[in-house]
């Protein structure tokens, strides 16, 4: 599998980046897992949207999926779109679609284009060679991350991305990276006070926290993202590899990572 990181932003975007947006290719299949506000922009530097099989979305919170927006308007406007494109959301989401349908000032804004699916929150996803097993993040709002594999020949079959999403500390998260050759872990805090000081209500992840997650799960590798970059990524990265001495870096916008 190849992983294309397209936007590593926290919903308050690093200057001149996307938020949460990445291109994942194995064996003929190419999906896009969120689509963050900027992303289509970025998307258009390697990509049309016919040249994809689905997207995918892990939650509705804007920063990852605003950008469903562009991406209809960079489908053919007026004319019918040669075919329409399969964008797979959270369970419960059609109404929030719906919305911001509307805040196009079209009802029928997304429909000449995409065909919305509801997965269901448990069973696998397939998208052609690909495929994406849910597991329920804790989030503000109900959130999924992804354990994706690929159709493929002998070692490649085995190959495991783990995608956290936006996700707090919970039970979930080394089960979502059990092994995994890449775990792609957000890590938005710079410190625990930017999030819920419940420890149950909590829906974000400190760079030491993220790592500490790869190193119980066993993950091979740490590629951090939805992180801020204000100042520097260095602090993060010494705070991670701290804890765990599997290959840790940054996501970087634009680069493709071999899984
Ligand atoms: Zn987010």
């Amino acid at each position: 599998m190849r992983l294309t990181v397209l936007g590593r932003s926290p919903a308050r975007p690093n200057p001149g980046e996307a938020c949460a947006g990445y291109v994942l290719e194995g064996g003929n299949s190419r999906i896009l897992m969120d689509v963050g506000p900027g992303v289509v922009a970025q998307l258009l530097r390697r990509n049309t949207p016919d040249e994809l099989d689905a997207v995918v979305i892990s939650h509705m919170h804007t920063d990852h999926c605003l950008d469903l927006v562009t991406l209809r308007y960079s489908y053919p406007w007026i004319d019918v779109a040669k075919h329409r494109l399969t964008v797979i959301v959270p369970p419960g989401s059609m109404g929030q679609l719906s919305e911001l349908a509307l805040g196009s000032g079209y009802a029928n804004f997304f429909d000449k284009s995409f065909i919305f699916v509801e997965h269901d929150g448990k069973r696998p996803i397939e998208v052609g060679d690909l495929r994406l097993e849910p597991e329920e993040m804790q989030h503000y709002v109900r959130t999924w991350g992804f354990r994706i594999t690929a159709k493929g020949p002998g070692e490649e079959a085995n190959r495991v991305l783990a995608y956290s999403a936006d996700s707090g500390p919970c039970e979930a998260l080394p089960r979502l990276a059990d092994e995994a050759d890449l775990f792609l872990c957000e890590a938005a805090l710079r410190s625990l006070r930017e999030d819920d000081p419940e420890p149950q209500s909590r829906g974000h992840l400190l760079p030491h926290e993220a790592a500490e997650t790869a190193l119980i799960a066993g993950a091979r590798s740490l590629l951090l993202t939805h992180i801020p970059m204000q100042d520097g990524g260095a602090w993060a990265l010494e705070e991670a590899r701290a804890v765990y001495d599997g290959t840790v870096e940054i996501a970087e916008p634009l680069r493709t990572y071999e899984v």
